[in-house]
């Protein structure tokens, strides 16, 4: 059957990164019996301009029809000073509270060609680096109410509200252990347990989860403890379970380690992968409008994303296998897009590094 695809290339380096990935997708399907089509819509600055709105009804509709959604990025300098509800980050907001994209799937992985890219010790390094962040993506402390700022005895006083229902907790410990299952089966359960209320429900409910999932070994970390020891010892970890906030932090700290932006893809989802409605897949860089329009940017993030998608929105797990060892073919044959080049080494541009993966997927 024909899966649907929608494309949102979105803002500055966006366009040229989904260019390349669709390119992958194309050969992918050629190669692995896949049927997809794609359908390009307006999100973000380029939408704005278009529609004086970063999420116009019309793509928020195909997104909702979609198999899936590629997102390449939005944002840039023209826009910072309009309004917020107006800004192209709003628009993807709104675009995943729309679709309900609870769970954030942020895979990191070094490439052992790259490893001297990496800001760990040589002997850190060496021990490997290959986890999944496992972040809950539309509850606690960024939504939850009341929150605002008053007057309290003549000071101003400002609050937000750190708070999850059973539920929540619930559905994105499942989408975690189901993750921990199909890789090295340990899930390490990340909290404040000893100081907030709500880490200390988390911690319940991911036990009572565990239930269902006895193969997967669980283990539950303070917060403070799992930044420290993720660049300490980041061999440790399989798959990191945790909340909005915490898992912001974390999974930005987890993707310094592999040492660029553009080498890191992530998947959104509304429930297990084939049961919730179509995910959003996109790399986790932004728009990079220092670069823009120049052919400098990397497009293997975005490549990556492709490949999640393929596994998780298509169930075509080998043609996604495929695409992720043809970027590593083309890492190991030294071809290196700006980010990733040392200095005085040659470097390949945006639109050819795409070339070389799909030629080396075929
Ligand atoms: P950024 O990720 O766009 O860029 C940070 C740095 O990394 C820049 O020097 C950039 O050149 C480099 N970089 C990023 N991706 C790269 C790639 N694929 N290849 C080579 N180099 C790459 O972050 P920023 O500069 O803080 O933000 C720029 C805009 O992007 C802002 O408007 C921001 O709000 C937006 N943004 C969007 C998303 C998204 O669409 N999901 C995510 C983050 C930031």
């Amino acid at each position: 059957m024909k899966k649907h695809i929608v494309l949102l290339p979105g803002d500055g380096i966006g366009p040229e990164v989904t260019g390349e990935a669709v390119k992958v997708l194309r050969m992918a399907a050629r190669c692995y019996g896949g049927d997809i089509e794609f359908q390009e819509a307006l999100v973000g600055g380029a939408a704005y301009e278009a529609a004086g709105d970063p999420l116009p009804e019309e793509t928020l509709d195909l997104c909702r029809e979609a198999d899936a959604i590629f997102l390449g990025a939005v944002g840039g300098p023209k826009w910072a000073s309009i309004p917020a509800d107006k800004r192209p980050e709003a628009g993807l907001l709104r675009l995943r509270k729309e679709l309900g994209l609870y769970a954030n799937l942020r895979p990191v992985r070094l490439f052992p060609e790259l490893a001297g890219l990496s800001c760990l010790r040589p002997d850190i390094v060496a021990q490997g680096l290959d986890l999944l962040v496992v972040r809950e993506l539309t509850g606690d402390v960024y939504f939850g109410q009341p929150a605002g700022e008053e007057v309290r005895d003549g000071l101003r006083h400002a609050f937000n509200n750190m708070i999850y229902n059973e539920e929540e907790i619930r559905r994105i410990a499942r989408i975690g252990f189901d993750a921990a299952r199909q890789r090295k089966k340990r899930l390490c359960s990340v909290d404040k347990a000893n100081v907030l209320a709500s880490s200390r429900l988390w911690r319940e409910v991911v036990e009572e989860t565990h239930r269902d999932y006895p193969e997967v070994e669980l283990s539950h970390m303070y917060v403070d403890n799992c930044a420290m020891q993720l660049v300490l010892r980041p061999d440790q970890f399989d798959v990191i379970l945790t909340g909005n906030l915490f898992g912001d932090i974390l999974s930005d700290e987890a993707a310094a380690l592999a040492g660029s932006l553009g080498l890191l893809p992530s998947a959104s989802l509304s429930g297990l992968a084939g049961t919730g409605g179509a995910g959003l897949y996109e790399p986790i860089h932004g728009s990079a409008p220092d670069i823009a329009g120049q052919d400098r940017a990397n497009p293997l993030a975005a490549i990556l994303a492709a490949a999640m998608l393929l596994d998780l929105a298509l169930g075509l797990k080998e043609a996604a296998k495929g695409v992720e060892e043809a970027v590593r073919l083309t890492l190991r044959e030294g071809y290196r897009s700006a980010d990733l080049a040392r200095p005085g080494e040659k470097t390949t541009g945006c639109s050819r590094m795409g070339d070389l993966v799909a030629d080396r997927l075929e």
